[in-house]
């Protein structure tokens, strides 16, 4: 069989990583195949979802065009420098070329490498079937992501906090692996080549029109910048936390990578914390575009050498401009997508304080974050939904007078809002119910139905009442771990 695979990383960027094989796996197979995502790739799913496709999918089986390898990168991770991170537990198997361009297919969970420091190199299949769900509902939610390709497991059990547990490998796509991490990895040894290296191979990859201009790296800076705040507008206005915002966890495409410890706010509060280990709430809903600023700040410094080669001082103006702007660029995309979940179209001069206004009401008040946009439209659910209604009343009959200012029919009004405020979001007790099930019963029945309702968040369809609710009242306060 044929896999189309292309090595543009390692023929291209010796020195960024390590030649690597995965484990050979006792029981290599394929529990859950996209096959929407195969068929956007114009991938033969029948040489992939196949008895060698799960040897290749764990690892164990390399095909003759792939050149495997564990990526080098470093990381701030809670604002740490660790010099030496990598791949500790993931292949870059090669990439694929589709009309939409060039993707990664990375492993994670093939065994150790060089990069595994203390890790035992494994996945297992609850955190790989998340990682899987929460990719797949922020890609329906138009939100740019790594994807699943499958999730196999391997016959294996691995030891974690609870005792054993079955192994598995996620097979990902990603426009690229290029993280803040990679840049910083090399401007920390101050080796600036293969920093210019690596920015070239990025420019290659992501704003060809760049390449050769005279000021190429600045720009590529500002793309970046800018993909990012528009990266982080979109989850905030969905309530996601991401929940380890480490300098390695930031793509240089402006997609979201791993998902470890993330989840979707139930009630509105910029606190939001689902992390055992972000005891400094350093990654919050709220503080989220602070932080991207902040990763921002050290790509911003890995790149200085290229930015204004011999003159530090301009290098440090010209890059501190961009990265100083984040902010502002930031508001810019998200007050574009709130405005939109509100219906309004034009600009009005009292816009800034109503939705201002809606924030500071919904501030505490222990209101289902989704839920409350998806039935703005209605003042009766809208003021159910508040213990003291009085406040939102107000501001709702304000709301609908400046919709009267849009000139639109209400309908057609009240459609785009659907079109951009979910019905279904992957809720947190429904995941953990769903993986519960699919570990202790090896029954994936359960992750097929969420991943189906997840696939089309804008559309309210009959039998799915329960995927719409917030969690039951008095359920604890929800908790996540890293994917280990
Ligand atoms: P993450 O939190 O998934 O972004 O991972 C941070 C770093 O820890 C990366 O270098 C991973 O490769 C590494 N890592 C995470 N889990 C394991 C594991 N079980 N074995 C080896 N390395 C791991
Ligand atoms: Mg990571």
């Amino acid at each position: 069989m044929q896999f189309p695979f292309e090595n543009t990383y390692a023929d291209q960027l010796t020195g960024c990583y390590t030649s690597w094989t995965g484990d050979i796996v006792p029981n290599p197979q394929i529990a859950l195949f996209n096959h929407d995502l195969a068929r956007e790739l114009g991938l033969d799913a029948a040489t992939f979802n196949s008895e060698e496709g799960a040897r290749v999918l764990t690892g164990g089986l390399i095909p003759n065009t792939s050149k495997p390898l564990a990526m080098a990168y470093a990381g701030h991770q809670f604002g740490n420098f660790s010099p030496k991170l990598g791949d500790g537990r993931a292949l870059l198997l090669g990439e694929i070329v589709s009309e939409d361009g060039r993707f990664d297919l990375h492993l994670k969970g093939s065994g150790k490498t060089p990069f595994s420091r203390g890790g035992d190199g494994k996945a297992v299949l609850a955190p790989v079937l998340r990682e899987y769900i929460m990719g797949e509902a922020m890609h329906a939610l138009n939100i740019p992501t790594t994807r699943a390709l499958a999730a196999c497991t391997t016959g294996q059990q691995i030891m974690r906090q609870n005792g054993p547990e079955p192994g598995a490998v996620l097979a990902r796509i990603a426009s690229s692996h290029l993280r803040v991490g990679t840049f910083q990895f090399f401007a920390a040894r101050r080796e600036t080549d293969k920093v210019r290296q690596l920015a070239d191979y990025a420019i290659a990859r992501h704003d060809p029109d760049l390449a050769n201009q005279d000021d190429q790296y600045l720009q590529f800076l500002m793309r970046v910048s800018e993909r990012q705040a528009k990266l982080l507008a979109k989850w905030m206005s969905v309530g996601f936390v991401h929940g380890v915002m480490n300098t390695d966890n930031m793509t240089i495409s402006g997609e979201t990578i791993d998902y470890g410890p993330c989840a979707f706010m139930d009630a509105y509060d910029p606190q939001t914390v689902f992390s055992s280990i972000d005891r400094m709430r350093r990654y919050a809903y709220g503080r989220q575009p602070q932080m991207a600023q902040w990763n921002l700040a050290r790509l911003a410094e890995s790149l200085l050498d290229l930015i204004a080669p011999g003159d530090p001082d301009r290098a440090i103006q010209l890059a501190g401009d961009v990265v100083n702007g984040f902010m502002a660029q930031h508001l810019q995309f998200w007050q574009t997508l709130i405005r939109r979940k509100c219906g309004l179209q034009h600009q009005d001069s009292g816009d800034r304080d109503l939705l201002a206004d809606l924030f500071q009401l919904l501030d505490g008040a222990n209101v289902d974050y989704t839920g409350f946009f998806r039935t703005l439209p209605d003042a009766k659910q809208t003021c159910d939904r508040f213990a003291d209604p009085s406040e939102i009343r107000a501001w709702h009959v304000r709301w609908r007078a400046r919709l009267q200012a849009e000139a639109r029919a209400e309908t057609a009004i009240f459609t785009d809002m659907d079109s951009v405020n979910p019905i279904y979001i992957p809720r947190n007790h429904m995941v953990e119910q769903t993986l519960q099930a699919a570990t202790e019963s090896n029954d994936l029945a359960d992750v097929s139905t969420l991943l189906s309702v997840l696939s089309k968040p804008f559309t309210k369809r009959a039998d799915f009442e329960e995927y719409a609710q917030p969690a039951p009242q008095g359920m604890p306060a929800y908790q996540t771990f890293c994917g280990t």
